[in-house]
C-alpha cells in the first residue's frame, strides 16, 4: 500500500506495523498537482422521517406523488443534460434513465400500495434495495450504487420540499473533498473554481474519475478524506496519488494554485517532439456527437472509436443500415482525418443484451470482445460490411481494429475477414499480456496495433480495473507494463508499423513521453486531454523520451519509474 505523505493528517502511531495498517489507501485519479484550500461537500443523504400508514382510501395519491417526484428528478437530469460537457452529458442521462428504472417504479408502487408505505418511505426503501444489490454485485456495478444513492437523496429530498445541497461554491479557487460524487454533482464541477478533487471512495475508471480526467482537474483517492475540514491547505499530486496537508513551501514548489486556464495549455496540434518527430494526437470517441468536441480540441482524427457505447441500450442487435448512418457520421466529421473504428468491444463491464450472456462467473476472463464473433458472427461480419459502406458512401476510409485478442491465430482471422470486406488497414489492440508477448508475429498478420493499456494493465497485473484498492496496482506505471509496451514498441519499429495507445495512460503527460520514448507513434485519448499531452510532448525530445524510457524500465516501482521520467523529461 502507498504511504500517505502526510504533516498533521492521519497521525502516525506506534509500533510501525500497525501504522502501515491504519494508513489510509490513497491513489491518483487525474493526473496534476495543486495546493489550496479545502472546501468540503455536506452530506444529505439522510433517511426520510418514519410517517404514519397511509390510509388504504389515499394510497392511489400517495404513490402518484412517488411517481410524480421520480419523473420530475428524471426530467431535472435530463434539462441538466443539455448544457452540460460531452462526458458529463452521458452520466446524466444514464441517471436520469436510472431514476425511471420499470422495477423500481413497481417497488414504490408496491411498498405504498401492500404496506401502506409514505411515497418517501416507498422510494427510500426501493431505491435503497438497489443500493445493496450494486454494492454486493461489486466491481463496475458498486460504483454505480454511489448514483443510486443520489437519485434516492434527490427524489426524497424533492418529495419533502428540500434543497439538496450542492457542490460548495465560492469565487476563489478550492480543493473539493468528498465521499463520492454523484453524477448530478459531478456535471455541476466547474473547473475554474474547483482545483482540485480528493475523493473517499473512487475507482479509476468511476464517473467521478473520467470526468476530473475530461475536465483536467488533478485528482486523488484518499479513505483519510473524512478527517480534512474547510479551509485546511492541501497539496495533492494527481499522477502519484499523494496528499500533504499544511504542505511546507518547499514541498508546495511547482505546484498550481490556480485554476489551468487556456492560455496555460497554449497548443493548436500536431503533435510533434521539441525535435519535430510527429506523434498523432488523437481523440477517444464514442458516439458522433464526440466529433466536434473532438476537434475542437485539435485532435488529429480518433484513434478509438468505441461502436459498443452506440448501442448499449439496445436489447436487439442494430442493422447493417442504422450502423452505417453512425459510422458515415463520424467519418464525415472527421473529413479526411484518421479514424480508427473499434469492432464490438461487448462483455465484461460493458454487457450487449444482444450479444452477450449474462450471469458469466468471471465475464472479465470470459466471452468478451472479439471472442463474441464466435458466438455471433453475423453480428462480426454486419458490422464490417456497415464499416465498410460508410467508408465508401462518405470517401474517408477507417483504419479497423478487434479488441480483446489474446492469439496470432485470432489477429489473423479478423485481418482476413475485415479485407474481404474491402477494409484497407486493418488492426487489433493489444489489451493481454499474451497479445504483447506475440507482437512481432502479429505485426506479420496485421497492419497496426493500438494498445489499451486500461485492460493491458488489468491483465498484467491481476487487478481489476474498477477497484479502488488496488489502484496502487492498476497503474500503467507498473514496470511489467512498461516493459510489455516496450515488447511492442520494439515489433512496431522493427516492422516500421504503427503503435498506437488508447488507454488512459496516453493522456497522462508524463507517461506520454515515456511512451513516446518505448516506441508508441500515436496517442488517442479524452479530447479534453489532447492539449496538455500535446503541450509537453512539444517540450521533449525524443531523445529525452527515450532515455525516459530507459529509466523507467530501470525500475522497479510505479513512483520510481515516474521519479525517473521526471528527471529524465525535465532536464
Ligand atoms: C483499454 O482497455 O485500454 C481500452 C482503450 O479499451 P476500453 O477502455 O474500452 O476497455
Ligand atoms: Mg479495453
Amino acid at each position: 500500500m502507498r504511504e500517505l505523505l502526510a504533516s498533521g493528517f492521519g497521525e502516525v502511531a506506534e509500533p510501525a506495523s500497525e501504522s502501515e495498517t491504519n494508513a489510509p489507501q490513497t491513489a491518483g485519479i487525474s493526473a496534476g498537482r495543486v495546493v489550496g484550500p479545502v472546501a468540503t461537500m455536506a452530506v444529505t443523504n439522510k433517511p426520510p422521517a418514519q410517517g404514519e400508514k397511509v390510509p388504504e382510501a389515499q394510497r392511489q395519491g400517495e404513490l402518484q406523488r412517488a411517481l410524480d417526484s421520480l419523473e420530475q428528478t428524471a426530467e431535472q437530469l435530463n434539462q441538466q443534460a443539455k448544457t452540460a460537457d460531452p462526458t458529463a452529458k452521458d452520466i446524466l442521462q444514464a441517471t436520469a434513465q436510472l431514476v425511471c428504472d420499470g422495477a423500481v417504479r413497481s417497488r414504490v408502487s408496491q411498498l405504498i400500495n401492500d404496506s401502506g408505505a409514505t411515497a418517501e418511505q416507498a422510494v427510500w426503501d426501493a431505491f435503497s434495495e438497489v443500493v445493496i444489490r450494486f454494492d454486493s454485485a461489486g466491481g463496475k456495478l458498486a460504483e454505480r450504487a454511489c448514483d443510486v444513492r443520489d437519485i434516492r437523496a434527490r427524489v426524497v429530498a424533492r418529495l419533502e420540499g428540500r434543497e439538496l445541497a450542492g457542490i460548495p461554491t465560492s469565487d476563489k479557487p478550492f480543493i473539493l473533498v468528498a465521499r463520492d460524487l454523484a453524477p448530478a454533482d459531478a456535471a455541476q464541477i466547474d473547473p475554474k473554481t474547483c482545483l482540485g478533487l480528493v475523493l473517499g471512495e473512487c475507482g479509476p475508471t468511476s464517473h467521478t474519475a473520467i470526468l476530473a480526467r475530461a475536465l483536467g482537474i488533478p485528482a486523488v483517492m484518499n479513505s483519510g478524506y473524512a478527517e480534512l475540514h474547510d479551509g485546511q491547505r492541501v497539496l495533492i499530486d494527481g499522477s502519484t496519488g499523494d496528499l500533504v496537508v499544511e504542505p511546507t513551501d518547499e514541498q508546495a514548489e511547482g505546484a498550481r494554485t490556480a485554476p489551468e486556464t487556456s492560455a496555460s495549455v497554449d497548443f493548436s496540434g500536431p503533435g510533434a517532439t521539441a525535435d519535430g518527430i510527429p506523434i498523432t494526437l488523437a481523440a477517444n470517441i464514442g458516439w458522433p456527437q464526440d466529433v466536434p468536441v473532438a476537434l475542437a480540441n485539435n485532435a488529429e482524427g480518433s484513434g478509438l472509436f468505441r461502436t459498443e457505447f452506440c448501442f448499449l441500450n439496445r436489447s436487439d442487435a442494430p442493422g447493417v443500415s442504422e450502423q452505417e448512418a453512425q459510422y458515415a457520421q463520424v467519418l464525415r466529421g472527421f473529413e479526411d482525418k484518421k479514424v480508427v473504428i473499434r469492432t464490438l468491444d461487448a462483455g465484461s463491464d460493458k454487457p450487449l443484451p444482444f450479444v452477450t450472456i449474462p450471469g458469466e462467473e468471471n465475464p472479465a476472463l470470459g466471452v468478451r470482445g472479439y471472442r463474441t464473433s464466435w458466438r455471433s458472427p453475423q453480428i462480426l461480419e454486419d458490422q464490417l460490411r456497415a464499416i465498410a459502406n460508410a467508408a465508401a458512401q462518405t470517401g474517408n476510409s477507417p483504419w479497423v481494429m478487434a479488441p480483446m485478442i489474446a492469439t496470432v491465430e485470432e489477429a489473423d482471422e479478423f485481418a482476413k475477414l475485415a479485407r474481404s470486406y474491402g477494409l484497407k488497414t486493418v488492426g487489433v489492440m493489444v489489451e493481454t499480456p499474451a497479445a504483447a508477448l506475440c507482437a512481432d508475429e502479429l505485426f506479420e498478420v496485421v497492419d497496426f496495433v493500438s494498445i489499451g493499456t486500461n485492460d493491458l494493465t488489468q491483465y498484467t497485473m491481476a487487478a481489476d480495473r474498477h477497484s479502488g484498492e488496488l489502484a496502487h496496482l492498476g497503474t500503467p506505471w507498473q514496470p511489467a507494463v512498461l516493459k510489455l509496451i516496450a515488447m511492442i514498441g520494439k515489433a512496431g519499429s522493427r516492422t516500421g508499423k504503427s503503435v498506437g495507445v488508447c488507454g488512459e495512460a496516453a493522456s497522462d503527460p508524463l507517461l506520454a513521453g515515456v511512451l513516446v520514448g518505448l516506441g508508441v507513434t500515436s496517442l488517442s485519448m479524452a479530447p479534453q486531454a489532447i492539449g496538455r499531452v500535446g503541450t509537453a510532448l512539444a517540450k521533449y525530445s525524443l531523445e529525452s523520451c527515450r532515455k525516459a524510457a530507459q529509466l523507467a524500465l530501470a525500475t522497479s516501482a510505479p513512483d520510481a519509474a515516474k521519479a525517473a521520467a521526471e528527471i529524465a523529461l525535465q532536464a
